[in-house]
């Protein structure tokens, strides 16, 4: 391969054939290709786009780049869902164990915080003594076991995406719908799935700021899962706000534990059952998505997702009846009466890691403790000196968080229009935010 060829024909507007894109994949991870050279690559793509052909082909080479899941035939069939982000999204931890009650099995790679989100791993790792370093092995082992699983990413699945993301994250090269694709459909088919579902969030906490954003990266997944041979479907959800009251770690894991015990906030319990009867429609469990949100329902209120969850908890090494380590809680109050007509949620993400409850730099220590738990929601009716959001950390560094706080949620004089909790979806009627 001429990999000056390869950057030219991109840089031109070209489509490049798999063979061209498989050369370059394996010969990036082989040490072969320079950085410089995939930097120049990575950049005529962020410019130039790919076609559907290509992004899959791009897939399928960082897939295969590493070692995959294999299961042996005749199993329950396997699933996962992958989130774009968003704050207060503890999404995977009821439905992990919910779509497990439901004859399915989800061997799920999950990741950590990533700019003002929040990540599966650190939520999980509040509770005492639960492994998120499982080998591959021991990750198949349990979900064929216990039938759901939740550890990160270990050094032998998809090596192309760890060494071309720290690339892209250093060479401007990150948003482009393409190459996020890629990253993201390699490491989830890496599990070799059946069906996948994708929660594409929009709005103030999300990483794709606007729903047209969304649905292009929504898009460009399903393609990419469908041509790849794996049932996909994609949800996009509103994150305007942060995704049920509470966002932190050990108090997600709270809220998380409430919804599989029927105490869950609406919109959580929403997002929830829409994700997973997708999975089970695609995994063709049920032939209807109502059919598959009655199916979820009742593993909730029968107790079983609860006790699944436990299950899989104590497989990973943890106690899910051990006390978590919560802060003692502050609240801070609104400064005027009104209706809150808007909420940076970003900027409420910011404020976790700010309290320690999310990383500034690569490898800083968490404090699992902190958190907000929000007391109104948007388009609320608020009172002067009505609570607006109880903050749950040492008193001195709450204070500090204050104003911020108050930034980030608008009061104005007039009721807004709430824009839908589920904007999309392959066949879903979409209800108000709740
Ligand atoms: N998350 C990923 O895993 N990859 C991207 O490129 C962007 C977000």
């Amino acid at each position: 391969m001429n990999v000056v060829q390869v950057i030219s024909k991109k840089r031109d507007g070209g489509e490049l054939s798999a063979d061209e894109i498989g050369a370059l994949i394996s010969g990036y991870v082989a040490g072969e290709v320079p950085d410089y050279q995939m930097s120049a690559w990575a950049m005529a793509v962020y410019l130039r786009g790919m076609t559907v052909a290509e992004t899959a082909a791009l897939t399928e080479h960082m897939l295969h780049s590493g070692v995959t899941f294999r299961w042996p035939a005749g199993e329950p069939p396997k699933v996962d869902k992958h989130s774009t982000g968003g704050i207060g999204d503890k999404v995977s931890l009821p439905l992990a164990p919910l779509l497990a009650c439901c004859e399915l099995q989800v061997p799920m790679i999950s990741g950590r915080g990533l700019g003002a989100t929040g990540g599966t791993l650190d939520k999980l790792e509040a509770i005492p003594g639960f492994r998120t370093n499982l080998s591959t092995e021991e990750m198949q082992s349990i979900c064929r076991r216990v039938g759901c699983v939740i550890s990160g990413a270990t050094a032998d699945l998809v090596p192309a995406d760890r060494k071309l993301y720290a690339l892209r994250d250093v060479t401007g090269t990150v948003p482009s719908i393409p190459l996020i694709t890629a990253s993201i459909m390699s490491k989830k088919l890496a599990e070799g799935l059946d069906a996948l579902v994708l929660d594409v969030k929009h709005g103030s906490g999300a990483f794709m700021k606007t729903i047209d954003q969304a649905r292009e990266l929504a898009r460009s997944m399903v393609d990419t899962g469908k041509r790849m041979g794996v049932p996909s479907a994609a949800v996009l959800t509103d994150m305007n706000q942060p995704l049920g009251r509470m966002a932190g770690n050990a108090v997600e894991v709270t809220e998380a534990i409430d919804l599989l015990n029927g105490e869950g906030p609406d919109d959580l319990l929403e997002v929830t059952l829409v994700l997973g009867a997708e999975l089970l429609v695609l995994a063709k469990r049920e032939a209807s998505l109502q059919d598959g949100v009655k199916r979820l329902q009742h593993a909730i209120n029968s107790g079983a997702g609860l006790e699944k969850l436990r299950e899989m908890v104590a497989a990973q090494g943890g106690d899910l009846d051990a006390p978590r380590p919560i802060a003692s809680p502050s609240e801070v109050v609104s400064p005027r009466a009104g209706y809150i007509i808007a909420m940076d949620a970003e900027a409420l993400g910011r404020v976790i890691i700010e309290l320690g409850g999310g990383r500034k730099k690569l490898g800083d220590k968490l404090d699992l403790s902190v958190g907000l738990e929000m007391l109104a929601r948007l388009g609320d009716q608020v009172a002067a000196g009505q609570p607006l959001v109880r903050v749950f950390a040492k008193l001195d560094a709450a204070a500090k968080v204050k104003q911020d706080l108050l930034t980030a949620i608008r009061i104005g004089d007039e009721p807004i229009e709430l824009s839908d909790l589920i904007a999309e979806s392959s066949t879903w009627t979409p209800t108000r935010n709740p």
